[in-house]
């Protein structure tokens, strides 16, 4: 067993405290991970509070893993030790559903083994990166190409591969209109992304303070969703809406916004059930949707699509010791864009 010190949350909505815990030996497939980021989710709080009622405790949060391989399994062939590498929200799969096998393992019919909160083949719980070292199947493992910086890349794990898996999947580009509603760590990497596939993106945001923001990330419109005009001006605009909101917001209103045959792609997660009127889908034979994450493959595609477009996610790099602060900022909306913690502040 590998001694590993970490951050938990030991019971739902307490703060995070130090906590040390055991990793199971490196495997003959496996690659140990020294950590060095880990960027803070909104999953993060929104599953070490419980409020989708799936979590197990204790917890040790992230899914947005970037460190350097240490070690490597006798039959593991994928990396080297020094390699700078990368892990999602998953760590493992069944590999033989249809899903599995499409490299879809994001849609794994026996479900994906998430990198914290699932149980592994022992029954133990899996512990996430706000700790010092991770054992991974290699082939669950990303390369993080040269270009990314550590702390600018850890949050493509997720915050890139949910925002890139819809928009590459929808192939929206340069002949779509698209809204990007909240500009949060998803939102702000939806825009880099579609700006950089060719889209035109409006931010649809709740924060004034972050119009000037939304025009350097590549936004060509900014929309403030309190103002009653935002919902008249640009009714029917959109091929595409990518909703990022962690909170229940109003679909219908939103659904107005598309154009005929356009789709609302929902990826944000609100904490409880929003009503849907059949009308506004209706009239104009639109569509709603939801995207999870991305598979192996795709993420690894993202890596290397942001590395030639010289997409990072900008990031506030913060201390283990400030994650509790950090997670009431994200909930004040408070965060440019992304909260990377400094995995060294740890050791
Ligand atoms: P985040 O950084 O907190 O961003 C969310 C943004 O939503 C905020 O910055 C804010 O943007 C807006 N917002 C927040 N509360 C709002 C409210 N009450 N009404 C309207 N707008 C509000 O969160 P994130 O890490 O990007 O995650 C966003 C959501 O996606 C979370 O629910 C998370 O669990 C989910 N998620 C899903 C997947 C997936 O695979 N589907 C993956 C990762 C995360 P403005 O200030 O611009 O309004
Ligand atoms: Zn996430
Ligand atoms: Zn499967």
């Amino acid at each position: 067993m590998l001694s590993t010190k970490g951050y938990a949350a030991l019971t739902a909505g307490a703060a995070l405290r130090p906590f040390s815990f055991d990793r199971h030996d490196v495997g003959s497939k496996d690659v140990l991970i020294t950590i060095s980021h880990c960027g803070i989710c909104h999953t993060d709080i929104h599953l070490t509070r419980n409020e989708w009622g799936i979590s197990t405790f204790p917890m040790v949060p992230g899914h947005e893993i970037v460190g350097t391989v240490a070690q490597v399994g006798t039959d593991a062939r994928k990396f080297k030790v020094g390699d700078r590498v990368g892990i999602g929200c998953f760590v493992d799969s069944c590999r033989t559903c249809k899903a599995c096998r499409q490299g879809e393992e994001q849609y794994c019919e026996a479900g994906m083994r998430m990198t914290y909160g699932s149980r592994d083949e022992a029954g133990r719980i899996t512990q996430g990166g706000y700790s010092t070292q991770i054992v991974v199947d290699e082939s669950y493992v990303l390369k993080i190409p040269r270009a990314l910086s550590s702390a600018g890349a850890a949050p493509l794990l997720c915050a890139g591969i949910t925002t890139y898996s819809p928009l590459h999947h929808w192939e929206i580009g340069k002949d779509h209109k698209l809204g990007v509603v909240g500009l949060g760590g998803l939102g702000h990497m939806a825009v880099k992304i579609a700006k950089a596939l060719g889209a035109e993106v409006t931010v649809l945001s709740t924060s004034e303070q972050k119009r000037n923001d939304a025009f350097k990330l590549g936004a060509t419109h900014f929309a403030l969703t309190s103002n009653p005009q935002t919902f008249t001006k640009l009714q029917r605009h959109f091929h595409y809406i990518l909703n990022t909101v962690s909170a229940p917001i109003d679909y219908n209103a939103y659904l107005n916004l598309l154009q005929t045959d356009g789709t609302m792609i929902l990826v944000g997660v609100p904490d409880r059930p929003t009503p849907l009127a059949a009308l506004p889908l209706i009239f104009n034979r639109r569509r709603i949707a939801g995207s999870i994450i991305g598979g192996i493959r795709e993420t690894q595609e993202m890596l290397n699509f942001c590395a030639e477009h010289r997409i990072e996610s900008d990031v506030e790099t913060i201390s283990i010791e400030q994650v509790n602060e950090a997670y009431e900022r994200i909930l004040r909306a408070d965060v440019r864009f992304r909260f990377v913690i400094d995995i060294a502040s740890l050791r």
